[in-house]
């Protein structure tokens, strides 16, 4: 097949994410990833800025990761996990207890961050079934977050940019409240919790869980907010005996500059949904992890089980890859990588500052956000970052960046170069 057929082929006959069947933007041909790099067919080379979307966060074609695999193949790519176990299961699970924060002791595989988020909604209202408390049905967020494009998962996003409108009524109504609006880096001030306090205190006796995702609001905004708003809704989650839900789809695995978002706060919820960086990048796999006790309560009440369990569950390849990326990440030095990003990004990133069109810059860890007055000009923008030979997908207003742990000092002095040339020429 020619470039020129498969792209004729892919324009008439493939859905991309969210995009137009009839009116589709330009799709890059891809031959081959390694390292930081994209190699496209026509033969120029990309420097990755985005890692996938958050996943890729050892780069592409890592030798470890893909040894893993080839062993695993060779033993079995998949076996059903009804009555049946297998030790890269098994160990992964150990590993994810190993590296979470303590209170987080049973695991649930699954196939993605959106069913990650579906089950840890199951849970929460299995977990009040069992308790007897049968009117806690809802679930309360805040403004800006994304969880997932499933259909309870996209009922907790935001109703606005998640386009709510367009599935009016069917959707569950769901409980919204501001986003957190203290900087990661400001001074608290405890006005910004009053909403979400007068919220949980109004309603307990109808909230499931609050879900949200911490420190880091991801596709919904790019928005960094103070980890104090997590360990006063913490307290008051336990006070009013509303489950807590943290969803670190995005944000686990180092990328903020500690292991979890959640440790910035010391906070631990009763409830995580991991996935993206799970398997650095290599295949569709999530996790949703619980307490002991939310375990316990779901197993002690008709039916007994947890309602739950698709067919691919704990893939074992999946489970391969997973081990190995986790093991890449303790045993290498992810801590400084991380720092060393940030600092750079500090030092480079911020000199968007002063371009014309730009509104706010923002730094987190290995993630750099340059936010715009108005939203970009895909078409426009998207070529010219190829053009100029990096890789960056905006979203709305924000052109940003969350390149894969590896990059060198001089591929991210590149990427940044290239980012802020790009938005000075829009
Ligand atoms: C990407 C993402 C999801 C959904 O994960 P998928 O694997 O795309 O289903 C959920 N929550 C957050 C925070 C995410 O970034």
């Amino acid at each position: 097949m020619t470039t020129e057929e498969l792209l004729d082929f892919d324009r008439n006959h493939i859905w991309h994410p969210y995009t137009s069947a009839t009116n589709p933007l330009e799709v890059y041909p891809v031959d081959s990833a390694r390292g930081c790099t994209i190699k496209l067919t026509d033969g120029r080379e990309l420097i990755d800025g985005m890692s996938s979307w958050w996943s890729a966060i050892h780069g592409y074609n890592n030798p470890e990761i893909n040894q893993a695999i080839k062993d695993q193949v060779d033993k079995m790519s998949h076996i059903m996990f009804g009555g049946l176990t297998h030790s890269p299961a098994v160990e992964l699970a150990q590993k994810l207890v190993n590296i979470t924060p303590e209170g987080l002791d049973n695991v649930f595989f699954c196939d993605s961050g959106s069913v990650s988020v579906e089950v840890a909604m199951k849970m929460a209202l299995q977990y009040c079934h069992a308790l007897g408390t049968k009117d806690k049905t809802e679930f309360l967020t805040i403004r800006n977050g994304y969880h997932g494009d499933t259909w309870h998962a996209m009922s907790v996003c935001d109703p606005v940019t998640g386009m709510h409108s367009l599935f009016n009524n069917r959707l569950n109504v769901q409980n919204f409240v501001s986003q957190p609006k203290v900087r990661y880096n400001d001074k608290w001030d405890d006005s910004d919790f009053d909403e979400m306090y007068q919220t949980i205190k109004g309603n307990a006796d109808r909230l499931a869980a609050v879900i949200l995702e911490p420190i880091v609001q991801g596709a919904g905004g790019m928005w960094f907010y103070h980890p104090e708003y997590l360990r006063k809704l913490s307290e008051i989650c336990r006070e009013y005996n509303v489950l807590l839900i943290f969803d670190e789809i995005a944000t686990g695995f180092g990328r903020t500059g500690e292991m979890f978002a959640m440790n910035h706060a010391g906070v631990v919820p009763d409830i995580l949904c991991l996935g993206k960086a799970i398997t650095g990048g290599y295949m569709s796999f999530a996790a949703t992890m619980c307490s002991k006790n939310i375990a316990g309560v779901i197993s002690s009440a008709e039916p007994y089980v947890f309602m739950h369990g698709p067919t691919f569950m704990g893939n074992p390849l999946a489970c391969s890859a997973a081990c190995k990326s986790i093991d890449i990440l303790v045993k290498g030095n992810w801590k400084e990588r991380i720092d060393n990003i940030e600092k750079n990004l500090k030092r480079m990133l911020n000199r968007a500052r002063t371009v014309k069109g730009v509104s706010d810059v923002r730094i987190l860890g290995a993630i750099g956000v340059i936010e715009m007055e108005k939203p970009v000009d895909m078409k426009i923008i998207q070529q010219k970052f190829v053009d100029e030979g990096i890789w960056i997908r905006p979203f709305g207003k924000n052109v940003y960046t969350m390149p894969p742990y590896i990059i060198t000092d001089k591929e991210l002095e590149f990427l940044i170069q290239k980012m802020i040339k790009v938005i000075s020429e829009i």
